[in-house]
């Protein structure tokens, strides 16, 4: 079944990636962009699209919309999104977008994913598993990306830290760290973000005890990762019912 899908900032790096990654089966039929964007009106090479604004009504037609828009472009296109599946990768998203992420999911399913890739999915629970056998080493986590990423922790680190705190419900997650802070609590969850370059993205978590560590790593090494993950994700989601889903059920890793 051919899926006509929608994309949100369309535009973007992320974006992009999507348009070139969407095949026979997943159709281009809404790419979506800011509405004073020099691109609104500029035909979507390789579719049979062209760009246009955000706008009610612009998302009319779509079985999905997959965005890649910051969480400001996320917060106003909302409203225009009740009853479409909607997949969505923007990380860095503010409190005030939650009652309307948790609204759509009222009317439509929805699947939000830090990182759209199976590696990383895998390494959430491979972590929760390692902090668990390890009840005595210390935890860090340690990202790095390119420097365009406005937001940080990285939402992929945000959800490692969770997932480490799945295995142990006591530790608080400490941001970065900067003066006389005296020594290492026990509970502590460190969380580090290294910026530069064209990184994509690499993810390391630090298991480390006297006398011996472990590092579990994820390193994407292209954008395009993401993308395939997110349109698998949308095949997926545009035909479940109501609801918020995460990678994991798309991967079969969860019992529903
Ligand atoms: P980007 O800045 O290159 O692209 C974002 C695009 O969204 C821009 O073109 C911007 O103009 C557009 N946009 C903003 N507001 C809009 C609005 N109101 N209407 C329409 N378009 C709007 O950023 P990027 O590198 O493509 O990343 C986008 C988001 O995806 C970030 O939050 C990033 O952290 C996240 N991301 C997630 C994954 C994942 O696997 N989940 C992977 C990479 C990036």
């Amino acid at each position: 079944m051919t899926i006509a899908v929608g994309v949100l900032g369309a535009a973007g790096a992320m974006g992009q990636e999507v348009l070139e990654a969407l095949g026979s089966d997943a159709r281009l039929h809404a790419a979506v962009v800011r509405p004073a964007s020099a691109k609104v009106g500029m035909s979507v090479p390789g579719h049979d699209v062209a760009y246009r604004g955000l706008e009610p009504g612009v998302f009319d037609g779509c079985d999905v919309v997959i965005d890649f828009s910051l969480p400001a472009g996320l917060h106003d296109a909302l409203p225009m999104l009740d009853g479409i599946p909607l997949v969505t990768g923007t990380t860095g998203i503010d409190p005030a977008t939650e009652p309307r992420l948790a609204h759509h999911a009222t009317t439509a399913p929805q699947l939000r994913a830090a990182n759209f890739s199976a590696g990383v999915t895998l390494l959430l629970d491979l972590v929760a598993r390692a902090a668990a056998a390890l009840p005595d080493a210390d935890l860090e986590v340690i990202e790095v990306h390119h420097k365009r990423k406005r937001d940080a922790p990285s939402g992929t680190a945000l959800a490692l830290v969770d997932a480490l705190g799945s295995a142990r419900p006591e530790a608080r997650p400490v941001r970065g760290r900067d003066g006389a802070v005296g020594p290492r609590a026990r509970d502590e969850i460190g969380v580090h973000a290294v910026r530069g370059g064209d990184v994509v993205g690499d993810h390391t978590v630090w298991l480390l005890a006297d006398g011996e560590r472990v590092a579990l790593q994820h390193i994407a090494s292209r954008r395009g990762t993401f993308a395939v993950g997110a349109i698998r994700a949308a095949r997926w989601i545009a035909v479940q019912s109501t609801g918020s889903y995460t990678m994991r059920d798309v991967l079969g890793l969860t019992d529903r």
